[in-house]
This record gives structure tokens, sequence and C-alpha cells, in this order.
């Protein structure tokens, strides 16, 4: 009888091999998106392994925001390309992932703010990204909950319109790439620390786990805020500091505002799901710290930052809130590639607060190179040596909600 309720597990529980092609370090989203469009390349003797359950690291406490309404020439068409993938992801993988375009709104309440939100929609529409600036009788046409009284402190007098964005459900995305990796043959091993990484001479041979060592042909760290204490096992020195984000989420309500707002004055962003909870999040802690608990101040910054934008929250209740750990580059900036001077030794990392809406193209690219050992035109310009040769790519607008200053 209990038989007829069990679901079919999602991926297999497999014994762990003494040795793989391939280990990815870090079931994230990246780690797992890696491992399936390897398996698509037909690389399927691949190992990825997690010191905690699957997805529980940046990737399951993420608010999942897509966009492409990026401003540089690297950024854009990476992003854009990632928003694509995601618009038939849930086709590809036969998942349902909850993706809902609303329309994503970046507020400007400056001159200086607006002037920078102009170029960046000129910028995107330069490369084919739907965006535009729009003034405040607009938007308050497309968002009639939005506070737009002018004379306040910080008005809204414009706002950068990218209607593509939206938001998708980030364990729906984290088990779908799990589970069809695993239908391709990948083997998924939670619990599973790495606790070195081996080499011989300039040539990476396996990794050190709590359950043994397993050699690889080659291994990929996909470890988003512990990138730096993993690359360090390897001996490689990242540009990476490790910083928690917050979010919170109120009771749910009816339905009230369809559109993601954010503001880079105000410091924070807000959406309501499809379950009627408003998510709302900001900028990352300014203390670089990997601790994974929630702050008393952030929940009344953020909380009275968002009441300017939509006032009505006022007696909400907040149901829940929460951390994650974010690892910031100097450029806001991914990092993908091999380590220069280390045989098959790959890094995905410097995903910040923007990853999540990456992991698509992110993983298809690495998982290219790993296979032609070529680096993808898409990611050249994101490579680690690009901070020895002082090539930045300077991604100030991977932040909007507030970046370190
Ligand atoms: C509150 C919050 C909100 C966010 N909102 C957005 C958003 O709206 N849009 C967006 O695009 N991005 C957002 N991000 C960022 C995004 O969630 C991350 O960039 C992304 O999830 C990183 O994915 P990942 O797979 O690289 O890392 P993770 O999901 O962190 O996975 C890394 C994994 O590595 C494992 N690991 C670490 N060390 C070891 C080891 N030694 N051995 C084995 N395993 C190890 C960890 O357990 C972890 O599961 C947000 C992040 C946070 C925290």
């Amino acid at each position: 009888m209990l038989q007829l309720f069990q679901k079919k597990r999602m991926w297999r529980k497999s014994p762990l091999k003494r040795h793989y092609d391939v280990i990815i370090v870090g079931a994230g989203v990246h780690g797992l998106a890696t491992a399936y469009y390897l398996g698509k390349l037909g690389i399927t003797n691949v190992a990825v392994l997690d010191k905690g359950y699957i997805g529980g690291g940046a990737s399951a406490r993420s608010t999942a925001i897509l966009r492409a309404n990026y401003l540089t020439s690297q950024g854009i068409p990476f992003f854009r390309e990632s928003l694509k993938l995601y618009g038939d992801l849930a086709q590809e993988l036969d998942y349902n992932m909850l993706f809902t375009r609303s329309g994503r709104f970046d507020l400007g309440h400056t001159e200086s703010a607006v002037f920078g939100l102009r170029m960046r929609s000129q910028f995107n529409q330069m490369h084919g990204v739907d965006s535009r600036l729009i003034g405040p009788d607009e938007i308050k046409k497309l968002i009639p909950v939005l506070d737009i009284r002018q004379g306040k402190h910080l008005p809204v007098m414009a706002a950068l319109y990218h209607p593509p964005g939206g938001v998708i459900r980030h364990d729906a995305v984290v088990w779908g790439y799990a589970r069809g990796a695993d239908r391709m043959g990948t083997e998924i091993h939670p619990f599973t620390e790495v606790i070195g990484i081996k080499k011989n001479d300039n040539k990476i041979i396996g990794v050190e786990t709590t359950h043994g060592f397993i050699s690889a042909g080659s291994v990929v760290s996909a470890t988003a805020g512990w990138s730096s204490t993993v690359a360090a096992l390897a001996d490689v020195n990242l540009p990476i500091v490790t910083h928690p984000l917050q979010a919170f989420v109120t009771e749910p309500l009816k339905p009230y505002i369809d559109a993601t707002i954010s503001s880079a004055n105000l410091h924070v962003y807000a959406y309501q799901t499809d379950r009627g909870e408003v998510v709302i999040g900001g900028g990352v802690n300014h203390y670089p710290s990997y601790s994974q608990r929630s702050t008393l101040d952030m929940l009344e910054t953020l909380s009275g930052h968002v009441l300017e934008l939509l006032p009505a929250l006022r007696d909400v209740n907040v149901m829940r809130q929460w951390a994650g750990l974010c690892d910031m580059t100097p450029d806001y900036a991914p990092i993908m590639g091999k380590v220069d001077g280390l045989d098959d030794f790959f890094i995905s990392c410097g995903w910040g607060t923007w990853g999540f809406k990456a992991a698509p193209i992110a993983g298809k690219c690495m998982a290219e190179m790993i296979f032609t050992g070529r680096v993808p035109e898409l990611i050249q310009p994101f490579s680690l040596s690009r901070f020895r040769e002082g090539k930045l790519v300077n991604e100030r607008a991977s932040a909007p909600a507030g970046a370190i200053h």
C-alpha cells in the first residue's frame, strides 16, 4: 500500500567509485547545470560532490530573479543567452519551474541614477535586449501600488523597464538539472565533502573526500561562497571575498504587485511570488563573513526602505528571513575557466549576488570548455587571468539593489 504513494526517486543513490572522468565539487545550480550539459555532450562518468544536501548553498537561498539588462558589452550578451535558455528550460528538463516573466523595473530617484539607467537602456538595445527608460506616469500605470509621489526625499523619477525579466522557482531549477544529469548517468553524492585536492606536478589527479580519495581526469570547483577555501586546497589564490546576503518574505497576500522592482538608491528589491508572499531583499552585508544567519538590523533597514516604495505593506507580517553566501569579485563579474599553470582544474565562481540567472549559459559554456579544451567566446572575458592582466569587466549592473561601497 505504502508503495502506491511513494514517488520515484528523482536521482539515484550510487556507491562512490574510485575514479571519474570529471568530478564537480558543489551541487548547487552551477555544478548541476555543468553536469547536465556535460551529459548532453556524452560525458557521463561524472560525479557531483557536495558537503551538504543538493542545492543547499546559495542556490537554496536565492530569490531567483532572472534578467538580462546588464551594462557591459561582456555582461549583456552573456546574460541575454542565459535568459533565452531559461525560457525553454522547463520544456527541456520536463519539469515545471514556475517561470513568470512579470517584467523588471530598476527605479531611478536622482538625476545621476536616471542618467545611468538611460545609458543602460541604450547599451541593452544595442545588444538586442528589450529594455527602455519610462517616466512616472507609465510606471504608475504598470505598477499601481508603487508610491511615486514627488516631493519625497527619493521620489521615483524614472525606471529602466525590462519586460522579459522575471522570477523562477529556484529549487525546481536545481532539482530539474539534477534529475536531467542523473538520467544521463551522472552520479550525485551529497554529504561528501572535499577536504583536499591532489596534484602531481602541475596536474590535478583527484580529490580527498570525507569518504576517501577519488581520482579524476578533471576537477571543477563550483562552490560559490566557499570557492576561495576550495581553491586554496589546490594552492590557488582567488580574488574573491565572501559576504552574506539576506532576504525575507511576508505572509501570503492576494495578488498585489505583478513586477519585480529594484532600487539602487534605496538598496532594496521586491516582488510577489505565485503563492502570494512578497519577497524582499537588498545588498550584501558590508562585512565579509561565512555566517548564514540573518540579522535584525538588516530586516529593519530593508523594511524601512521597501515601505518607501510599497507603503501598503505597512501592517503585513514577516514570515521568514534567511541569509546565504556570495562570492564577490572586485569587478562584479564572474570567473570561469581553467587556472593558469594547473592542468585539468576548472573554476566557476564569482557569482556574487547575481549568479542564479547565469546558470544555464555558464553550465553550457563550462561543459563545452571541458569537452573541447577551448574557451567559448562568450566567457572569454571572464577568465581568472583578467585580474593579472588588468582587464577588469566592471559590471556595475550586477547588484543594482546595493553594491559594496
Ligand atoms: C539571499 C540571496 C538572494 C539571491 N538572489 C539572487 C537573484 O535574485 N538572482 C540571481 O541571479 N542570483 C541571486 N543570488 C545569487 C545566487 O543564488 C548564487 O550566485 C548562485 O545560487 C550560486 O550557485 P552555485 O551553484 O555557484 O553555488 P551554491 O548554490 O552555493 O553551491 C555551492 C555548493 O558547494 C558546496 N561546497 C562548498 N564547499 C564544498 C566542499 N569542500 N566539498 C563539497 N562541497 C562543497 C556547498 O555545500 C554548496 O552546496 C542570491 C543569493 C542569495 C544568498
